[in-house]
């Protein structure tokens, strides 16, 4: 079987002013950088402002194993299917971060024969957006400290400064550090901590702003942390937003490539989904939406995290909503929540299959309550049987789910045709009756337990000492009707990565809140969860290399 990067080295890409031109895009429109890849304009979207929106399907998951569910590769393979059967469509994901690149889970643009390309270069550094957002961050970060340095006129506690800097490495020997050591002109000493770019607020805001005065505002709303008196800090008091924005202007571009089958993608921003609000960025999707008649997007994670934030943060942000939703499901991981351990995966086991797809109804049920038309996808794996596509199948349709075998990895949009006529139908629906499953103006405890209940299952939410008091004071300072940002792990609908399937009768710990004042959110963390990940014993970086004559092996 041939890997990833070894499909995508044969590969025929066409010039990226070919695609460019494919989109009836002009010269002013988009930027070519070198032959396959392009920035668009940021003005595109006003440009085109009075011009009708494509239609938008979000892919999400069930939860996923650690290898991820496939959600990118179907919504490559769904792009290309709609290609296929004639259609316009765009693609818009989200950039990969280096370190799940090098770390557990390998590269995320797609797989088998529906990737985009160049995969090698979308995987490392591509255009440099996240160099460019780490630096952003990085001089803030600066800032923040030769400012305490000199004479902290603002007052900032360095005790309370909340604002970190970031790498995008999965480092976790920088969680905790100590700063500013070796007297008196090197600093003032702190303690600080590194968090990894795809979560840093950053990048939040950059995909979550639709313009560049957009941008620059909700920069400059940034709160660093508090002064001694326990009043905010924001980045408009150390007078930076206009340096920030400077350091963002190209990044703020999305970017232009295409899959294996020539079908245009745009690809920008890449926040994770478990620490962070998990979308692309809206400028992404809402100017694929005014180059396509369908754009496939998707969320990270499962419908839990990426598709909840999609629908609760991202939506609001960009005043819009999905057309339709297609819910990636797999027999492996399926079986994963019905008991089978990773190294049994490739037997046949109905009966864990059939325990497993609780899993599945719990997210089929979180999207029925948004209101919104869906299709459950199985992504096929070489491995599964034919009596377990068909189990899934026919428990879908005994319920009158729609459900299609997607065969994307192995035969590209050829794979997906099934699927595509499916998500048609779908989206022609007449009247979305599209609801949030909270209100951004209740109370942050009444969202968080919202959430935890309806979304994850939990019986109730327990807060720390901590998070009670930080909700008084976030309410105090009018921050309590913004909409909140979990962070979770992945694994479960839990707060524990252990306990896969549906459990029931949980809660959810909330440990901490922090407030994202700039991207408009306030993140709750609940559990274990760290926001800088660390690598795993065996880093998908051993099995990377490159000879001496270019030839890549080990990325996927
Ligand atoms: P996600 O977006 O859910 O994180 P990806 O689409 O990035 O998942 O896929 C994760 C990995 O799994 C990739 O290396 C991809 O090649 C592989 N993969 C995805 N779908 C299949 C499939 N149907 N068969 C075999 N491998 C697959």
């Amino acid at each position: 079987m041939k890997t990833d990067i070894e499909i995508a080295q044969q590969a025929t890409l066409k010039s990226i002013v070919e695609i460019a031109e494919s989109l009836n895009l002009t010269a002013e429109d988009y930027e070519p950088y070198g032959y396959t890849k392009a920035k668009l304009s940021d003005k595109l979207l006003e440009k085109r402002k009075d011009e009708p929106n494509g239609k938008i399907i979000l892919v999400t998951s069930i939860n996923p194993t650690p290898a991820g569910e496939g959600k990118s590769t179907v919504t490559v393979g769904l792009g290309q299917a709609l290609n296929r059967l004639g259609e316009k469509a765009v693609i818009a994901l989200r950039e990969p971060s280096l370190g799940p690149v090098v770390g557990l889970k390998g590269g995320a643009a797609g797989g088998g024969y529906s990737q985009v390309l160049p995969m090698e270069e979308i995987n490392l550094h591509f255009t440099s957006d996240i160099h460019a957002i780490t630096s952003a961050n990085n001089l803030l970060s600066a800032v923040i400290d030769n400012h305490i340095h000199r004479d902290n006129q603002l007052h900032i506690d360095p005790r309370k400064v909340e604002w970190k800097r970031v790498v995008d490495m999965n480092d976790r020997s920088l969680r905790q550090i100590v700063i500013g050591l070796g007297g008196a002109t090197q600093g003032v000493p702190r303690e600080e901590g590194f968090t990894i770019t795809a979560a840093s607020e950053i990048m939040a805001i950059l995909c979550l702003a639709d313009s560049i005065e957009d941008l620059k505002a909700r920069l400059s709303k940034i709160v660093i942390g508090y002064t001694y008196d326990d009043q905010p800090v924001t980045v408009k008091d150390l007078e930076v937003e206009g340096a920030l924005t400077l350091l963002l202007k190209d990044a703020f571009k999305p970017n232009l490539v295409q899959t294996i089958e020539n079908t245009p993608a745009v690809i920008h921003g890449g926040p994770f989904a478990n620490i962070a609000h998990g979308c692309n960025s809206i400028i992404a999707t809402k100017t694929a939406a005014k180059l396509g008649d369908y754009v496939v997007t998707e969320a990270g994670f499962g419908a839990d995290l990426g598709a909840e934030k999609f629908l609760h943060i991202k939506t609001q942000a960009g005043n819009f909503h999905p057309d339709a939703i297609v819910i990636v499901a797999t027999v492996r991981a399926l079986k994963m929540h019905g008991g089978v351990s990773k190294k049994d995966l490739n037997t046949e086991n109905i009966e864990a299959l059939k325990a497993g797809m609780e899993n599945l109804n719990k997210h089929i049920d979180t999207i029925e309550q948004f209101g919104l038309p869906y299709v459950v996808a199985i992504n096929k794996f070489p491995t599964d049987t034919i009596a377990e596509t068909d189990f899934i199948e026919s428990w879908c349709r005994s319920r009158n789910i729609d459900v299609a075998l997607a065969d994307v990895w192995a035969k590209g949009g050829a794979g997906g045709i099934e699927l595509a006529k499916k998500v048609m139908a779908k989206t022609a629906t007449p009247e979305v009756e599209f609801t949030r499953i909270y209100d951004s103006n209740e109370t942050l405890e009444t969202k968080i337990r919202k959430i935890a209940q309806k979304v994850y299952g939990a019986d109730d939410i327990e807060l720390s000492l901590k998070a009670k008091k930080q909700i008084i004071f976030f309410e105090q300072q009018g921050w309590g009707n913004l909409p909140v940002c979990m962070a979770k792990t992945q694994y479960s609908l839990s707060d524990d990565p252990t306990l896969v399937g549906r459990p029931r009768g949980f809660t959810i710990t909330i440990r901490e809140l922090k407030a994202s004042i700039g991207a408009g959110f306030i993140v709750v963390l609940t559990g274990d969860v760290m926001t800088m990940p660390g690598l795993p014993k065996t880093p998908a970086a051993l099995n990377m290399d490159m000879d001496a004559n270019g030839k890549i092996t080990g990325l996927s």
